[in-house]
């Protein structure tokens, strides 16, 4: 995969996201919402909703913002535990990852455990 066009679908990714969140941010922050619905309990729902929405939304332009400064140190597609290069048919379905896959179902059993 080219460094230009990897650079290119990257930004094109955070513009998105940083779009969405923009609308996010207006429809959480919106008197008008309060309006359009019957009960404060159910304008709580959309608010938190939507703040939910919008943290998610933080957290993938923060990926992206990563992988484009790592684009740029040449650590991009390295996996941040073992070290090997990321497959690129990961990277292409999910240009922010950090790890190979074996590496993330391994974090994800780690989180799992935890949580227990
Ligand atoms: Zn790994």
């Amino acid at each position: 995969m080219r460094q230009g066009h990897l650079e290119r679908r990257l930004r094109h990714e955070l513009d998105t996201v940083i779009g969405r969140l923009d609308h996010a941010g207006a429809l959480a922050a919106s008197d008008e919402l309060c309006g359009e619905l019957v009960d404060d309990a159910q304008v709580i729902e959309v608010r938190e909703d939507h703040q939910l929405t919008r943290a998610r939304l933080v957290q993938r332009a923060k990926g992206l913002l990563d992988a484009l400064q790592r684009l740029r140190v040449g650590t991009y597609g390295r996996c941040d535990e073992c070290e090997a290069s990321i497959p690129i048919a990961r990277l292409r379905a999910l240009p922010s990852a950090t790890t190979c896959v074996r590496c993330q179902v391994r974090r994800e059993g780690v989180r799992v455990r935890a949580r227990r």
